[in-house]
Protein backbone atom coordinates (compact mmCIF):
# COMPACT_ATOMS: atom_id res chain seq x y z
CA UNK A 1 0.00 0.00 0.00
CA UNK A 2 1.62 3.47 -1.07
CA UNK A 3 1.94 5.80 1.73
CA UNK A 4 -0.54 8.51 1.78
CA UNK A 5 0.39 12.29 2.18
CA UNK A 6 -2.41 14.48 3.16
CA UNK A 7 -2.94 18.15 2.55
CA UNK A 8 -4.41 20.08 5.42
CA UNK A 9 -5.53 24.21 5.23
CA UNK A 10 -4.96 24.95 8.81
CA UNK A 11 -7.47 28.03 8.66
CA UNK A 12 -8.11 30.68 11.77
CA UNK A 13 -11.85 30.41 11.09
CA UNK A 14 -12.39 26.68 9.08
CA UNK A 15 -10.19 23.91 8.84
CA UNK A 16 -9.73 21.07 6.04
CA UNK A 17 -8.29 17.94 4.68
CA UNK A 18 -7.43 16.73 1.23
CA UNK A 19 -5.77 13.91 -0.60
CA UNK A 20 -5.19 12.68 -3.85
CA UNK A 21 -6.13 9.20 -4.90
CA UNK A 22 -6.75 7.56 -7.69
CA UNK A 23 -5.19 11.14 -9.63
CA UNK A 24 -8.55 12.60 -7.85
CA UNK A 25 -8.35 15.40 -5.14
CA UNK A 26 -10.35 14.43 -2.74
CA UNK A 27 -11.24 16.46 -0.15
CA UNK A 28 -12.74 14.42 2.78
CA UNK A 29 -15.72 14.83 4.86
CA UNK A 30 -16.14 15.51 8.52
CA UNK A 31 -19.41 14.83 8.77
CA UNK A 32 -22.14 14.16 6.58
CA UNK A 33 -22.29 16.37 3.08
CA UNK A 34 -19.45 18.86 4.93
CA UNK A 35 -16.41 19.59 4.71
CA UNK A 36 -15.51 22.22 6.66
CA UNK A 37 -14.09 21.41 10.43
CA UNK A 38 -14.39 24.76 12.42
CA UNK A 39 -11.02 25.69 14.02
CA UNK A 40 -12.06 25.62 17.59
CA UNK A 41 -11.08 23.43 20.81
CA UNK A 42 -13.38 23.33 23.79
CA UNK A 43 -13.64 21.46 26.29
CA UNK A 44 -17.45 19.87 27.61
CA UNK A 45 -18.54 20.86 31.19
CA UNK A 46 -18.10 17.29 32.16
CA UNK A 47 -14.61 17.30 30.46
CA UNK A 48 -15.15 15.69 27.35
CA UNK A 49 -12.83 17.49 24.43
CA UNK A 50 -14.95 19.17 21.30
CA UNK A 51 -13.29 19.82 18.27
CA UNK A 52 -15.10 21.69 15.42
CA UNK A 53 -18.67 22.45 15.06
CA UNK A 54 -19.17 20.92 18.77
CA UNK A 55 -16.76 23.70 19.91
CA UNK A 56 -18.44 26.25 17.39
CA UNK A 57 -22.06 25.37 18.93
CA UNK A 58 -20.46 26.17 22.76
CA UNK A 59 -18.64 29.17 22.22
CA UNK A 60 -21.72 31.18 22.62
CA UNK A 61 -22.73 30.05 25.87
CA UNK A 62 -18.77 28.62 27.48
CA UNK A 63 -16.61 31.23 25.72
CA UNK A 64 -14.08 30.13 28.83
CA UNK A 65 -14.00 26.92 27.87
CA UNK A 66 -13.33 27.13 24.37
CA UNK A 67 -10.33 28.56 22.09
CA UNK A 68 -11.04 30.19 18.29
CA UNK A 69 -8.37 31.81 15.75
CA UNK A 70 -6.09 29.67 17.75
CA UNK A 71 -3.83 30.75 14.62
CA UNK A 72 -3.37 33.72 15.61
CA UNK A 73 -1.05 33.08 18.24
CA UNK A 74 0.94 31.03 16.41
CA UNK A 75 4.38 31.22 17.02
CA UNK A 76 4.31 33.31 20.70
CA UNK A 77 5.74 31.96 23.39
CA UNK A 78 2.00 32.15 25.30
CA UNK A 79 -0.61 29.76 26.30
CA UNK A 80 -4.34 30.08 26.70
CA UNK A 81 -6.66 28.79 28.61
CA UNK A 82 -9.35 25.75 28.79
CA UNK A 83 -10.54 24.73 31.60
CA UNK A 84 -8.38 24.72 34.58
CA UNK A 85 -5.22 23.69 32.40
CA UNK A 86 -2.95 26.23 29.85
CA UNK A 87 -2.00 24.89 26.45
CA UNK A 88 0.56 26.29 23.98
CA UNK A 89 -0.64 27.74 20.89
CA UNK A 90 1.06 24.21 19.03
CA UNK A 91 -0.74 22.18 21.57
CA UNK A 92 -3.91 23.89 20.63
CA UNK A 93 -3.71 23.15 17.08
CA UNK A 94 -2.22 19.92 17.44
CA UNK A 95 -6.19 18.52 18.40
CA UNK A 96 -6.92 20.11 15.29
CA UNK A 97 -5.01 18.36 13.41
CA UNK A 98 -5.28 15.11 15.18
CA UNK A 99 -8.91 15.10 14.30
CA UNK A 100 -8.41 16.00 10.89
CA UNK A 101 -5.64 12.96 11.07
CA UNK A 102 -8.22 10.81 12.54
CA UNK A 103 -11.20 12.20 9.88
CA UNK A 104 -8.69 11.19 7.05
CA UNK A 105 -7.26 7.27 8.69
CA UNK A 106 -11.54 6.42 9.09
CA UNK A 107 -12.65 7.74 5.27
CA UNK A 108 -9.41 6.12 3.85
CA UNK A 109 -9.06 2.92 5.88
CA UNK A 110 -5.27 3.11 6.71
CA UNK A 111 -3.02 4.93 8.87
CA UNK A 112 -2.30 8.69 8.06
CA UNK A 113 0.99 9.87 9.11
CA UNK A 114 2.80 12.59 6.89
CA UNK A 115 1.26 15.79 5.96
CA UNK A 116 1.59 18.49 3.58
CA UNK A 117 0.09 22.02 5.83
CA UNK A 118 -0.66 25.74 4.17
CA UNK A 119 0.38 28.37 6.54
CA UNK A 120 -0.24 32.58 4.88
CA UNK A 121 2.48 33.83 3.04
CA UNK A 122 3.72 36.64 5.73
CA UNK A 123 3.87 33.72 8.46
CA UNK A 124 7.61 34.58 9.90
CA UNK A 125 10.03 31.30 10.47
CA UNK A 126 8.91 31.22 14.05
CA UNK A 127 5.44 30.43 13.17
CA UNK A 128 6.29 27.84 10.54
CA UNK A 129 8.05 25.97 12.78
CA UNK A 130 5.17 26.38 15.39
CA UNK A 131 2.90 24.83 12.93
CA UNK A 132 5.69 22.26 12.03
CA UNK A 133 5.64 21.25 15.74
CA UNK A 134 1.81 21.28 16.17
CA UNK A 135 1.62 18.55 13.74
CA UNK A 136 4.39 16.44 15.04
CA UNK A 137 2.45 16.45 18.18
CA UNK A 138 -0.63 15.23 16.27
CA UNK A 139 1.14 12.36 15.19
CA UNK A 140 1.66 13.78 11.94
CA UNK A 141 5.54 14.42 10.35
CA UNK A 142 5.04 17.65 8.32
CA UNK A 143 6.56 16.70 5.11
CA UNK A 144 6.19 20.28 3.72
CA UNK A 145 5.05 23.51 4.80
CA UNK A 146 3.85 25.42 1.77
CA UNK A 147 2.38 29.05 1.62
CA UNK A 148 -1.31 29.53 1.23
CA UNK A 149 -1.21 31.05 -1.78
CA UNK A 150 0.88 29.05 -3.43
CA UNK A 151 -1.82 25.95 -2.71
CA UNK A 152 -4.26 28.11 -4.04
CA UNK A 153 -2.53 28.63 -7.08
CA UNK A 154 -1.64 24.78 -7.66
CA UNK A 155 -5.50 24.08 -7.67
CA UNK A 156 -6.07 26.56 -9.91
CA UNK A 157 -3.22 25.09 -12.01
CA UNK A 158 -2.30 28.46 -13.26
CA UNK A 159 1.07 28.05 -14.07
CA UNK A 160 0.07 25.31 -16.55
CA UNK A 161 -0.30 27.83 -18.93
CA UNK A 162 3.28 29.05 -18.96
CA UNK A 163 4.85 31.35 -17.34
CA UNK A 164 2.28 33.68 -15.22
CA UNK A 165 2.17 36.30 -12.73
CA UNK A 166 -0.86 36.22 -10.49
CA UNK A 167 -3.10 37.46 -7.42
CA UNK A 168 -4.23 35.60 -5.12
CA UNK A 169 -6.77 37.54 -3.42
CA UNK A 170 -8.01 35.71 0.11
CA UNK A 171 -10.82 36.73 1.87
CA UNK A 172 -11.47 34.70 4.87
CA UNK A 173 -13.97 34.37 7.76
CA UNK A 174 -11.77 36.30 9.81
CA UNK A 175 -8.32 37.62 7.77
CA UNK A 176 -7.90 38.89 4.20
CA UNK A 177 -4.33 38.54 2.53
CA UNK A 178 -3.41 39.38 -0.97
CA UNK A 179 -0.58 37.82 -2.73
CA UNK A 180 1.38 38.37 -6.02
CA UNK A 181 2.85 35.21 -7.17
CA UNK A 182 5.18 33.96 -10.36
CA UNK A 183 4.03 30.62 -11.48
CA UNK A 184 5.61 28.32 -14.20
CA UNK A 185 4.40 24.90 -14.05
CA UNK A 186 3.96 23.49 -10.61
CA UNK A 187 6.42 25.87 -9.63
CA UNK A 188 5.18 28.91 -7.60
CA UNK A 189 6.71 31.86 -5.96
CA UNK A 190 5.35 34.14 -3.73
CA UNK A 191 6.77 37.61 -4.56
CA UNK A 192 4.72 39.92 -2.14
CA UNK A 193 1.91 39.73 -0.02
CA UNK A 194 0.09 42.14 2.17
CA UNK A 195 -3.34 41.95 4.38
CA UNK A 196 -4.99 42.44 7.61
CA UNK A 197 -5.77 39.47 10.03
CA UNK A 198 -8.99 41.05 11.52
CA UNK A 199 -11.14 41.65 8.67
CA UNK A 200 -13.06 39.12 6.86
CA UNK A 201 -16.90 37.94 6.52
CA UNK A 202 -17.02 38.00 10.20
CA UNK A 203 -16.94 41.78 9.59
CA UNK A 204 -19.92 41.41 7.30
CA UNK A 205 -22.03 39.76 9.96
CA UNK A 206 -21.08 42.12 12.65
CA UNK A 207 -22.62 44.98 9.86
CA UNK A 208 -25.96 43.16 9.36
CA UNK A 209 -26.58 42.40 13.04
CA UNK A 210 -25.79 46.23 13.64
CA UNK A 211 -28.80 46.43 11.45
CA UNK A 212 -30.31 43.89 12.44
CA UNK A 213 -30.50 46.25 16.03
CA UNK A 214 -31.10 49.05 15.17
CA UNK A 215 -34.18 48.13 13.46
CA UNK A 216 -35.07 46.80 16.99
CA UNK A 217 -34.41 49.54 18.78
CA UNK A 218 -36.33 51.53 16.07
CA UNK A 219 -39.24 49.20 16.48
CA UNK A 220 -39.34 48.60 19.87
CA UNK A 221 -37.55 50.93 21.51
CA UNK A 222 -33.89 50.96 23.43
CA UNK A 223 -34.54 49.18 26.59
CA UNK A 224 -35.70 46.09 24.46
CA UNK A 225 -32.31 46.35 22.30
CA UNK A 226 -30.31 46.32 25.42
CA UNK A 227 -32.23 43.56 26.58
CA UNK A 228 -30.89 42.05 23.18
CA UNK A 229 -27.68 42.71 23.46
CA UNK A 230 -27.36 41.29 26.60
CA UNK A 231 -29.19 37.66 25.80
CA UNK A 232 -26.10 35.67 24.63
CA UNK A 233 -29.15 33.50 23.39
CA UNK A 234 -30.89 36.38 21.79
CA UNK A 235 -27.39 37.81 20.40
CA UNK A 236 -26.44 33.89 18.70
CA UNK A 237 -29.53 33.95 17.13
CA UNK A 238 -29.17 37.65 15.63
CA UNK A 239 -25.17 36.12 14.53
CA UNK A 240 -26.59 33.05 12.44
CA UNK A 241 -29.09 34.57 10.95
CA UNK A 242 -26.87 37.31 9.83
CA UNK A 243 -24.61 35.01 8.06
CA UNK A 244 -27.67 33.08 6.36
CA UNK A 245 -28.58 36.28 5.13
CA UNK A 246 -25.52 37.43 3.90
CA UNK A 247 -24.73 34.14 2.63
CA UNK A 248 -28.40 34.07 0.58
CA UNK A 249 -27.39 37.95 -0.55
CA UNK A 250 -24.96 36.74 -2.66
CA UNK A 251 -27.32 34.74 -5.47
CA UNK A 252 -30.07 37.17 -4.53
CA UNK A 253 -31.57 40.31 -4.18
CA UNK A 254 -33.06 40.43 -0.95
CA UNK A 255 -32.84 38.24 2.19
CA UNK A 256 -35.07 38.32 5.35
CA UNK A 257 -34.10 38.61 8.80
CA UNK A 258 -36.76 37.05 10.78
CA UNK A 259 -36.55 35.43 14.34
CA UNK A 260 -40.09 34.41 16.12
CA UNK A 261 -39.60 35.28 20.14
CA UNK A 262 -36.23 36.83 19.90
CA UNK A 263 -37.04 37.56 23.43
CA UNK A 264 -39.01 37.90 26.07
CA UNK A 265 -39.09 41.49 27.54
CA UNK A 266 -41.98 42.28 30.46
CA UNK A 267 -44.03 39.90 29.41
CA UNK A 268 -44.06 40.71 25.81
CA UNK A 269 -42.54 39.05 22.76
CA UNK A 270 -40.15 40.59 21.03
CA UNK A 271 -40.01 39.40 16.94
CA UNK A 272 -37.90 40.53 14.33
CA UNK A 273 -38.88 40.35 10.83
CA UNK A 274 -36.90 42.95 8.56
CA UNK A 275 -36.04 42.29 5.04
CA UNK A 276 -31.96 44.10 3.91
CA UNK A 277 -31.62 44.16 0.42
CA UNK A 278 -28.49 43.77 -1.74
CA UNK A 279 -27.87 47.41 -1.99
CA UNK A 280 -27.45 48.45 0.91
CA UNK A 281 -25.43 45.52 2.50
CA UNK A 282 -22.81 46.43 -0.22
CA UNK A 283 -23.19 49.79 1.17
CA UNK A 284 -22.55 48.83 4.49
CA UNK A 285 -19.45 46.26 3.58
CA UNK A 286 -18.25 48.63 0.86
CA UNK A 287 -15.61 50.52 3.15
CA UNK A 288 -14.10 46.29 3.84
CA UNK A 289 -13.64 46.08 0.05
CA UNK A 290 -11.98 49.24 -0.15
CA UNK A 291 -9.74 48.07 2.19
CA UNK A 292 -8.58 44.99 0.57
CA UNK A 293 -8.31 46.76 -2.39
CA UNK A 294 -5.92 49.36 -0.87
CA UNK A 295 -3.68 46.42 0.18
CA UNK A 296 -4.09 44.94 -3.06
CA UNK A 297 -1.94 47.86 -4.40
CA UNK A 298 0.22 47.32 -1.61
CA UNK A 299 1.20 43.95 -2.45
CA UNK A 300 1.37 44.85 -5.80
CA UNK A 301 4.05 47.73 -5.19
CA UNK A 302 5.95 44.85 -2.79
CA UNK A 303 6.46 43.13 -5.89
CA UNK A 304 7.83 45.84 -7.67
CA UNK A 305 4.32 45.15 -10.57
CA UNK A 306 1.42 47.01 -11.75
CA UNK A 307 -1.90 45.97 -12.90
CA UNK A 308 -1.03 45.30 -16.32
CA UNK A 309 1.97 42.74 -15.13
CA UNK A 310 -1.32 40.62 -13.51
CA UNK A 311 -2.58 37.78 -16.10
CA UNK A 312 -5.01 36.75 -13.68
CA UNK A 313 -6.45 37.05 -9.90
CA UNK A 314 -7.36 34.10 -8.27
CA UNK A 315 -10.48 34.24 -5.60
CA UNK A 316 -9.90 31.94 -2.33
CA UNK A 317 -11.76 32.16 1.20
CA UNK A 318 -15.59 31.57 1.57
CA UNK A 319 -16.17 35.58 2.03
CA UNK A 320 -14.86 36.03 -2.05
CA UNK A 321 -18.57 34.84 -3.02
CA UNK A 322 -19.90 37.90 -2.03
CA UNK A 323 -20.64 39.63 -5.58
CA UNK A 324 -19.01 42.77 -4.73
CA UNK A 325 -15.93 41.72 -4.46
CA UNK A 326 -15.65 40.20 -8.21
CA UNK A 327 -17.19 43.26 -9.02
CA UNK A 328 -14.81 45.77 -7.45
CA UNK A 329 -12.11 44.01 -8.61
CA UNK A 330 -12.85 43.99 -11.75
CA UNK A 331 -13.58 47.56 -11.82
CA UNK A 332 -10.14 48.61 -10.37
CA UNK A 333 -8.29 45.86 -11.85
CA UNK A 334 -9.62 45.65 -15.51
CA UNK A 335 -9.86 41.83 -14.79
CA UNK A 336 -12.77 39.47 -14.10
CA UNK A 337 -11.45 36.91 -11.52
CA UNK A 338 -11.49 33.17 -11.55
CA UNK A 339 -13.77 31.83 -8.98
CA UNK A 340 -14.16 28.24 -10.47
CA UNK A 341 -13.20 26.47 -7.44
CA UNK A 342 -14.83 25.86 -4.34
CA UNK A 343 -12.90 29.02 -2.34
CA UNK A 344 -13.43 27.02 1.12
CA UNK A 345 -11.64 24.47 -0.26
CA UNK A 346 -9.42 25.13 -3.06
CA UNK A 347 -6.80 25.81 -0.43
CA UNK A 348 -6.81 21.93 0.95
CA UNK A 349 -6.41 21.16 -2.86
CA UNK A 350 -3.36 23.17 -3.44
CA UNK A 351 -1.94 21.01 -0.38
CA UNK A 352 -2.93 17.44 -1.53
CA UNK A 353 -1.79 18.03 -4.67
CA UNK A 354 1.43 19.13 -3.69
CA UNK A 355 1.47 16.03 -1.47
CA UNK A 356 0.80 14.20 -4.72
CA UNK A 357 3.86 15.60 -6.40
CA UNK A 358 5.55 14.47 -3.47
CA UNK A 359 4.47 10.76 -2.99
CA UNK A 360 4.73 10.89 -7.20
CA UNK A 361 1.32 10.35 -7.58
CA UNK A 362 -0.53 11.80 -11.05
CA UNK A 363 -2.83 14.40 -10.73
CA UNK A 364 -6.09 15.16 -12.82
CA UNK A 365 -7.59 18.34 -13.30
CA UNK A 366 -9.42 19.50 -10.22
CA UNK A 367 -11.04 22.35 -12.62
CA UNK A 368 -14.81 21.91 -12.68
CA UNK A 369 -17.32 22.25 -15.38
CA UNK A 370 -18.35 26.15 -15.87
CA UNK A 371 -20.27 27.90 -18.71
CA UNK A 372 -18.50 29.29 -21.90
CA UNK A 373 -21.45 31.80 -22.07
CA UNK A 374 -22.68 34.93 -20.17
CA UNK A 375 -26.62 34.79 -19.87
CA UNK A 376 -28.45 38.17 -18.90
CA UNK A 377 -31.07 40.11 -19.18
CA UNK A 378 -32.08 43.88 -21.27
CA UNK A 379 -33.32 46.81 -18.86
CA UNK A 380 -33.75 50.54 -19.08
CA UNK A 381 -30.32 52.04 -18.19
CA UNK A 382 -27.90 54.29 -19.38
CA UNK A 383 -25.23 53.09 -22.27
CA UNK A 384 -22.56 55.75 -22.82
CA UNK A 385 -24.26 58.34 -21.28
CA UNK A 386 -27.83 58.10 -23.27
CA UNK A 387 -31.00 56.44 -21.64
CA UNK A 388 -31.24 53.59 -23.86
CA UNK A 389 -33.88 50.77 -23.31
CA UNK A 390 -31.55 47.32 -24.24
CA UNK A 391 -28.78 47.34 -21.88
CA UNK A 392 -27.49 44.43 -21.03
CA UNK A 393 -27.48 43.29 -17.26
CA UNK A 394 -25.64 39.78 -16.74
CA UNK A 395 -27.19 37.60 -14.11
CA UNK A 396 -24.57 34.40 -14.79
CA UNK A 397 -21.65 35.43 -15.78
CA UNK A 398 -19.32 33.00 -18.25
CA UNK A 399 -16.93 30.97 -15.94
CA UNK A 400 -19.33 30.50 -13.06
CA UNK A 401 -19.62 27.13 -12.27
CA UNK A 402 -22.96 25.09 -13.22
CA UNK A 403 -25.35 24.59 -11.80
CA UNK A 404 -25.92 27.87 -10.52
CA UNK A 405 -28.79 30.07 -9.77
CA UNK A 406 -28.52 33.74 -9.42
CA UNK A 407 -31.33 36.52 -9.34
CA UNK A 408 -31.39 40.14 -9.80
CA UNK A 409 -34.21 43.11 -9.41
CA UNK A 410 -35.26 45.27 -11.53
CA UNK A 411 -37.77 48.11 -11.45
CA UNK A 412 -41.37 48.83 -13.71
CA UNK A 413 -40.63 52.19 -15.62
CA UNK A 414 -44.03 54.08 -15.03
CA UNK A 415 -46.87 53.85 -13.42
CA UNK A 416 -49.46 51.18 -13.94
CA UNK A 417 -47.14 49.34 -16.06
CA UNK A 418 -49.16 46.19 -16.86
CA UNK A 419 -46.61 43.95 -18.49
CA UNK A 420 -42.66 43.63 -19.01
CA UNK A 421 -40.71 41.60 -21.59
CA UNK A 422 -38.19 39.75 -20.36
CA UNK A 423 -35.31 38.70 -23.19
CA UNK A 424 -33.01 36.49 -22.78
CA UNK A 425 -29.79 37.10 -23.97
CA UNK A 426 -26.41 35.01 -24.58
CA UNK A 427 -22.99 36.86 -25.25
CA UNK A 428 -20.65 39.85 -23.73
CA UNK A 429 -21.79 42.89 -25.13
CA UNK A 430 -23.22 45.75 -23.08
CA UNK A 431 -26.17 46.55 -25.67
CA UNK A 432 -28.43 43.53 -25.11
CA UNK A 433 -29.55 43.60 -29.33
CA UNK A 434 -25.78 43.19 -30.05
CA UNK A 435 -25.93 39.82 -28.41
CA UNK A 436 -28.06 36.22 -29.02
CA UNK A 437 -31.30 36.59 -28.16
CA UNK A 438 -31.82 32.96 -26.88
CA UNK A 439 -35.81 33.61 -25.60
CA UNK A 440 -38.36 35.57 -24.72
CA UNK A 441 -41.87 35.89 -23.08
CA UNK A 442 -43.88 38.49 -21.41
CA UNK A 443 -45.44 39.17 -17.84
CA UNK A 444 -48.51 40.49 -18.20
CA UNK A 445 -51.30 41.35 -15.05
CA UNK A 446 -49.14 43.40 -13.17
CA UNK A 447 -51.01 45.34 -10.01
CA UNK A 448 -52.80 48.63 -12.34
CA UNK A 449 -52.18 50.62 -9.09
CA UNK A 450 -48.39 50.18 -9.13
CA UNK A 451 -46.18 53.55 -8.73
CA UNK A 452 -42.84 52.92 -11.47
CA UNK A 453 -39.91 51.55 -9.59
CA UNK A 454 -42.61 48.49 -8.36
CA UNK A 455 -40.06 45.67 -8.07
CA UNK A 456 -39.57 42.68 -10.19
CA UNK A 457 -37.19 39.86 -9.46
CA UNK A 458 -35.38 37.79 -12.16
CA UNK A 459 -33.88 34.74 -11.56
CA UNK A 460 -31.49 32.54 -14.07
CA UNK A 461 -30.69 28.96 -13.33
CA UNK A 462 -28.23 26.92 -15.51
CA UNK A 463 -27.96 23.31 -14.79
CA UNK A 464 -25.19 20.40 -16.37
CA UNK A 465 -27.64 19.68 -18.81
CA UNK A 466 -27.47 23.15 -20.41
CA UNK A 467 -30.98 23.84 -19.50
CA UNK A 468 -31.88 27.32 -18.48
CA UNK A 469 -34.64 28.48 -16.40
CA UNK A 470 -35.90 31.86 -16.58
CA UNK A 471 -38.34 32.96 -13.81
CA UNK A 472 -39.84 36.84 -12.96
CA UNK A 473 -41.73 37.71 -10.55
CA UNK A 474 -43.67 40.69 -9.13
CA UNK A 475 -42.29 41.00 -5.55
CA UNK A 476 -45.46 42.27 -3.92
CA UNK A 477 -48.07 40.18 -5.49
CA UNK A 478 -46.04 37.56 -5.97
CA UNK A 479 -47.35 36.74 -9.68
CA UNK A 480 -44.75 35.31 -11.55
CA UNK A 481 -43.78 33.86 -15.37
CA UNK A 482 -41.04 31.40 -16.57
CA UNK A 483 -39.59 29.99 -19.66
CA UNK A 484 -37.11 27.24 -20.05
CA UNK A 485 -34.57 27.09 -22.64
CA UNK A 486 -32.13 24.59 -24.03
CA UNK A 487 -28.62 26.02 -24.14
CA UNK A 488 -26.66 24.41 -26.99
CA UNK A 489 -22.78 23.66 -26.00
CA UNK A 490 -23.26 24.59 -22.11
CA UNK A 491 -20.34 22.95 -20.92
CA UNK A 492 -17.00 24.73 -21.42
CA UNK A 493 -14.87 21.55 -22.32
CA UNK A 494 -17.37 18.91 -22.51
CA UNK A 495 -18.97 16.89 -25.47
CA UNK A 496 -22.58 15.91 -24.51
CA UNK A 497 -21.47 12.12 -24.15
CA UNK A 498 -19.29 13.38 -21.25
CA UNK A 499 -21.61 15.09 -19.68
CA UNK A 500 -22.58 11.71 -17.33
CA UNK A 501 -18.52 12.15 -16.00
CA UNK A 502 -18.87 15.25 -15.74
CA UNK A 503 -21.85 15.28 -13.40
CA UNK A 504 -19.97 12.87 -11.19
CA UNK A 505 -17.13 15.08 -11.05
CA UNK A 506 -18.83 18.17 -10.25
CA UNK A 507 -20.56 15.56 -7.45
CA UNK A 508 -17.56 14.58 -6.17
CA UNK A 509 -15.81 17.43 -5.42
CA UNK A 510 -18.84 19.63 -4.41
CA UNK A 511 -20.28 16.63 -2.42
CA UNK A 512 -23.42 17.40 -4.19
CA UNK A 513 -26.13 15.79 -6.13
CA UNK A 514 -26.30 18.12 -9.28
CA UNK A 515 -29.62 16.45 -10.54
CA UNK A 516 -31.40 18.20 -7.24
CA UNK A 517 -31.57 14.89 -5.64
CA UNK A 518 -29.01 16.20 -3.82
CA UNK A 519 -31.81 18.96 -2.19
CA UNK A 520 -34.34 16.43 -1.60
CA UNK A 521 -32.16 13.64 0.28
CA UNK A 522 -30.88 16.24 2.35
CA UNK A 523 -34.44 17.73 2.85
CA UNK A 524 -35.44 14.11 3.71
CA UNK A 525 -32.31 14.03 6.49
CA UNK A 526 -33.07 17.19 7.82
CA UNK A 527 -36.63 16.06 8.17
CA UNK A 528 -35.44 12.74 10.03
CA UNK A 529 -33.24 14.81 12.31
CA UNK A 530 -35.85 17.57 12.97
CA UNK A 531 -38.48 15.36 14.38
CA UNK A 532 -35.47 13.53 16.90
CA UNK A 533 -34.79 17.27 17.57
CA UNK A 534 -38.67 17.91 18.52
CA UNK A 535 -38.78 14.55 20.23
CA UNK A 536 -35.73 15.89 22.55
CA UNK A 537 -37.08 19.40 22.97
CA UNK A 538 -40.64 17.58 24.42
CA UNK A 539 -39.04 15.19 26.56
CA UNK A 540 -37.00 18.26 27.86
CA UNK A 541 -40.41 20.26 27.87
CA UNK A 542 -42.18 17.97 30.88
CA UNK A 543 -39.06 19.17 33.38
CA UNK A 544 -38.69 22.53 31.67
CA UNK A 545 -39.02 25.95 34.27
CA UNK A 546 -42.68 27.59 32.95
CA UNK A 547 -40.33 30.47 30.84
CA UNK A 548 -37.84 27.81 29.98
CA UNK A 549 -40.71 26.00 28.80
CA UNK A 550 -42.24 28.74 26.14
CA UNK A 551 -39.20 29.09 25.09
CA UNK A 552 -39.12 25.41 23.80
CA UNK A 553 -42.71 25.35 22.78
CA UNK A 554 -41.58 28.26 20.48
CA UNK A 555 -38.37 26.32 18.87
CA UNK A 556 -40.80 23.17 18.31
CA UNK A 557 -43.38 25.00 16.68
CA UNK A 558 -40.88 27.01 14.84
CA UNK A 559 -39.18 23.52 13.73
CA UNK A 560 -42.54 22.10 12.79
CA UNK A 561 -43.54 25.38 10.52
CA UNK A 562 -40.38 24.70 8.71
CA UNK A 563 -40.92 21.02 8.03
CA UNK A 564 -43.10 22.18 5.27
CA UNK A 565 -40.58 24.60 4.03
CA UNK A 566 -37.26 24.69 2.42
CA UNK A 567 -34.69 22.98 3.67
CA UNK A 568 -32.68 26.40 4.58
CA UNK A 569 -35.47 27.35 6.95
CA UNK A 570 -35.62 23.99 8.27
CA UNK A 571 -31.48 23.93 8.94
CA UNK A 572 -32.42 27.42 10.44
CA UNK A 573 -34.90 26.66 13.16
CA UNK A 574 -33.52 23.68 13.58
CA UNK A 575 -29.89 25.39 14.64
CA UNK A 576 -31.94 27.53 17.14
CA UNK A 577 -33.75 24.89 18.70
CA UNK A 578 -30.40 23.27 19.27
CA UNK A 579 -29.18 26.02 20.48
CA UNK A 580 -31.80 25.84 23.11
CA UNK A 581 -31.34 22.47 24.19
CA UNK A 582 -28.47 22.86 24.71
CA UNK A 583 -28.49 26.31 26.82
CA UNK A 584 -30.95 24.45 29.10
CA UNK A 585 -28.63 20.74 29.06
CA UNK A 586 -25.82 22.95 30.29
P1 LIG B 1 -13.19 30.68 5.11
O1 LIG B 1 -12.46 31.27 6.29
O2 LIG B 1 -12.48 30.75 3.83
O3 LIG B 1 -13.77 29.33 5.40
O4 LIG B 1 -14.47 31.67 4.87
C1 LIG B 1 -15.49 31.75 5.80
C2 LIG B 1 -16.29 33.02 5.55
O5 LIG B 1 -16.94 32.94 4.28
C3 LIG B 1 -17.40 33.17 6.58
O6 LIG B 1 -17.47 34.54 6.99
C4 LIG B 1 -18.62 32.76 5.80
O7 LIG B 1 -19.81 33.35 6.32
C5 LIG B 1 -18.29 33.32 4.43
N1 LIG B 1 -19.12 32.74 3.36
C6 LIG B 1 -19.36 31.43 3.10
N2 LIG B 1 -20.20 31.30 2.05
C7 LIG B 1 -20.51 32.56 1.63
C8 LIG B 1 -21.35 33.10 0.60
N3 LIG B 1 -22.04 32.30 -0.23
N4 LIG B 1 -21.40 34.45 0.46
C9 LIG B 1 -20.71 35.25 1.29
N5 LIG B 1 -19.92 34.82 2.29
C10 LIG B 1 -19.82 33.48 2.47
Amino acid sequence: MREIIVGIDLGTTNSEVAVVRDGRVEVIAISEGERILPSMVGLADDGALLVGEAARNQYVLRPERTVRSIKRRMGEATHVALGDKNYSPQEISALILRRLKQIAEGHLGQPVNKAVITVPAYFSDAQRQATREAGEIAGLEVVRIINEPTAAALAYESGHQGARKALVYDLGGGTFDVSVVNLEGDVVEVLASHGNNHLGGDDFDQRIVDFALDHIEAQNGIEVVQAVRHSAIAMARLQRAAEAAKIALSDRPYAMLAEEYLLQHQGEPVHLAVELARADYEAMIAPYIAETLDATHIALAGAHLTVSDIDEILLVGGATRTPLVARRLEETLGMAPRGELNPDLCVAMGAAIQAGVISGEQIASVLVDVTPYTFGTAAISFLDGEEYPYCFVPLIRKNTPIPVTKSEVFYTAYDGQARIDVGVFQGEDRDALNNIEIGMFTIDGLRADAPSGSRIVTSFSLDLDGILHVTTREKETGLERSITITIANALARLETDQLDAARERVRALFGEDSEGEGDSTDLRRHRVEALALVEKAERLLQTASAEDGEDLVNGIEAVRDALDQNDEMLKMTMGSLADLLYYLEA
